[in-house]
Formats: structure tokens, C-alpha cells, sequence
């Protein structure tokens, strides 16, 4: 693992960003060599790489399908939708940031019915909320969570939802971009029909696909559902199955690295060892920012191991963009915030980065906040009392 770390980095910055990611040596170097969609090497590949995404599932029965879809995450959540909500479905959209709104965005277009619990920015939709829609609301047929809230960072309780959803006899779909490869979504526990993530997250590929893990049940009643030719996830798992190849183009060099990675991702223990790592990194990041006087939006018990908002320091001195500035000369490409409420900046904990870096993008921190003249980081009081309000 060190060993990848510490491989030449050809002098580019590292990625504290939730994907792209910075990725390994050995990774990048698979992408040296052309392939052809069809021949029987590349299909291979392919079924290697189904294969051991499903292994990560917990699935025991069988009763799940991988389905890769090209273009970025999103296209795959769209394709999600397009194919799991039927028509006459009604969706509950359970959104606490950018990417729960997007989803809702997306079910405008898809013409599907929806109606959303709104927690604001960071606050997580609870089970009891849950129930109560859907007994407020019986046409209700799904409930969609984003499993990690990738713009405040907040791990969401998706257990609990799950339990929720099940016991109102309703279907679960989620999306599990951010956590996916990392985060424990364990099938025998977390009852969804449907979840995606794609390439270049916790698995630590580059962007290009993503890809649907559905119930087969649930694919074969996704037949003739879909909006869209290109993003019909019953069409491109029928014919992939059928001929082992993508309906359309792959982005070929990208599933290839997407396959040593996944190689890697087990040599490192899979979810257990990628998830280790990726919460030391937070640890190390989020003890070592606080001392500076830094404060995390969120309380300790929402924290994910993926990426972590801190507020911005109330100090006259501090300017994003000369800290975003003086961090990049040091090595360190950070984030930027996406918080309505205060200013603030992110620090992604996932990619090929290990505690040693970690303490490094510390000490660039310190280093950055004295050339700024600023001598404390402490945020503003009024964003520490809208923490307050967040259960512990
Ligand atoms: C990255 C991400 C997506 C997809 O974003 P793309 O830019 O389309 O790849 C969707 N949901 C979550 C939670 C994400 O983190």
C-alpha cells in the first residue's frame, strides 16, 4: 500500500478532492496499451470487474446483477432512476445536499413523480421521517438516500432508512457514489433494490463509468421502462450478459485501470482495509486541523472517512482563495465548500494518500495560515452555533 503511495508522482499535486482522485502508479501505467471492444481480452476484463464489484456486495444468495454504464457518475444515477421508478412510481427523495437535490433535478426531467424531505445542508433525514411520509403519502413507491453526502461529507444513516422503507413495504434505492468501496453497504442488511457508484471513487480508478448494482428481479422488470436508449440499464445488462460486451462504446483504457484497481482494493482488504485507511487519513486530517483552531461543520459521530467540511477561519486574514493558492504550491489541491450557512472548504480523505501525507497537508496548513498573517483559525461564532444544532 505505502509502497503505491510513495511511487514517483511524476511532480503533479495530490487530490484532496472527492474524485477524481489521485490514483497509483501501477494504475495510470495499465492505460499505456490500446484494446478492442470486442476481442475476448477486453470482455474478460469486463466480467472480472462485475464479478468483483458483486463480491463486494454481502450478496450470499446470488440475487444481485452489476450493470456498468459509461459517463460519469450521474449518467448512472439517471440511469438508476429511469429504469427502477416506474412511470406511475412516486419517489421520496431524501436530500440533505447538492447531490440529493440533483437527484430530485433529475426526476423533473424523467417526468416521475417525487416529493422531497428537505434537511437543508447537512442535517441527516432520520427512519421516524421517513415513516411518516410514506404514511402521509401511500403513493409513495421508493425512497432514494445518498449514502454519503459528498458536499458536507455527512454519512448518512442509511440502516436505519433501510429499516424504515422496509417495514413500510417500500423499495430502496441509493446512491452510493462516495462511500461505495469504503464504507460497509452491506446487502444483507441494507435492503435496496438498486444502488450505483462509479470508477474514480473509493475504488480508486479514473473517471469514465459508473455502474448500477441492482436486484436480477428488479432488472428483469426494468424491460422496456427506461427514457433513454443510451442510459436503459435492462438493455445494457441483457446485452451484456447476452454478448459480453457494452451495447455502446467502453471507455476502454478506464475500465482496464478500473480493474487494477479493484485488484489493489482487495490486496488491501477490501471495504475493511480500504475503510481503515481512508479514516485514519480523516483522523489524522481533522486532529491536526483542530489544533491549528480549525473546527469541523460536523460533530464527530456524523464524520465520514471521505471527505470533511471544516469552516473557514473568522480572521481578517483568511482569503480561500490565497489559502487554496499557498496549499496547491505546497502540493495539495483542496476543495472548495458548499455550505449555504458559513464559509468553508473540504478535505477529501480518499485516493492514494496514507497518514504520512495526511500530517504533510497539516503542516502545509500551519505553514499557509502564517503566510496569510493568520495566527488563529477559529470560525466564526455564529457557524459554531448553527452546530449546535446538530444531534451529537
Ligand atoms: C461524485 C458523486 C456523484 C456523481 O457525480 P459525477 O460528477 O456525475 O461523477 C453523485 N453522487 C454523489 C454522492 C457523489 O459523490
Amino acid at each position: 500500500m505505502t509502497e503505491n503511495i510513495e511511487t514517483p508522482r511524476l511532480g503533479e499535486p495530490f487530490l484532496l478532492t472527492p474524485g477524481p482522485l489521485t490514483t497509483s502508479y501501477r494504475v495510470k501505467q495499465t492505460m499505456l496499451r490500446d484494446w478492442g471492444s470486442w476481442d475476448g481480452d477486453f470482455r474478460a476484463l469486463t466480467i472480472e470487474m462485475r464479478q468483483g464489484l458483486l463480491a463486494l456486495t454481502g450478496d450470499t444468495q446470488g440475487l444481485l446483477d452489476c450493470v456498468p454504464m459509461q459517463g460519469s457518475g450521474s449518467f448512472s444515477v439517471e440511469a438508476m432512476l429511469g429504469s427502477f421508478v416506474p412511470r406511475d412510481g412516486k419517489v421520496l427523495v431524501l436530500s440533505n445536499g447538492a447531490y440529493g437535490k440533483r437527484i430530485a433535478q433529475t426526476l423533473e426531467y424523467l417526468n416521475r413523480a417525487y416529493t422531497v424531505i428537505d434537511k437543508g445542508d447537512y442535517m441527516p433525514p432520520r427512519g421516524a421521517e421517513v415513516t411518516a411520509a410514506i404514511e402521509a403519502d401511500p403513493a409513495i413507491t421508493h425512497v432514494v438516500i445518498v449514502h454519503c453526502e459528498t458536499s458536507s461529507g455527512i454519512l448518512n444513516p442509511v440502516k436505519e432508512i433501510s429499516d424504515a422503507v422496509a417495514a413500510s413495504g417500500r423499495k430502496l434505492l441509493v446512491d452510493s457514489m462516495s462511500a461505495f468501496g469504503a464504507v460497509e453497504l452491506d446487502f444483507s442488511e441494507i435492503n435496496y433494490v438498486a444502488m450505483v457508484s462509479s470508477a474514480n471513487k473509493c475504488i480508486e480508478g479514473v473517471p469514465g463509468f459508473g455502474f448500477i448494482i441492482a436486484r436480477k428481479d428488479e432488472l428483469e422488470a426494468a424491460k422496456g421502462r427506461s427514457h433513454s436508449l443510451s442510459l436503459d440499464v435492462h438493455a445494457q445488462w441483457a446485452h451484456m450478459n447476452k454478448t459480453g460486451q457494452w451495447r455502446f462504446t467502453p471507455p476502454t483504457h478506464v475500465v482496464v485501470a478500473f480493474v487494477e484497481a479493484l485488484r489493489a482494493h482487495v490486496e488491501e482488504g477490501a471495504v475493511a482495509g480500504r475503510g481503515a485507511r481512508y479514516a485514519k487519513n480523516r483522523d489524522v486530517v481533522v486532529a491536526g486541523l483542530r489544533d491549528l483552531g480549525f473546527e469541523t461543520l460536523l460533530k464527530d459521530r456524523w464524520l465520514s472517512p471521505i471527505i470533511v467540511t471544516f469552516f473557514c477561519p473568522a480572521s481578517p486574514a483568511f482569503e480561500f482563495n490565497r489559502f487554496y493558492e499557498l496549499m496547491k504550491a505546497k502540493g495539495f489541491i483542496i476543495y472548495p465548500g458548499k455550505l449555504t450557512v458559513a464559509e468553508s472548504f473540504r478535505i477529501g480523505c480518499i485516493g492514494q494518500m496514507d497518514e504520512h501525507v495526511m500530517r504533510k497537508v497539516v503542516e502545509a496548513a500551519a505553514e499557509a495560515l502564517s503566510e496569510m498573517g493568520v495566527n488563529n483559525a477559529a470560525p466564526p461564532e455564529s457557524a459554531l452555533i448553527e452546530r449546535a444544532k446538530l444531534a451529537a
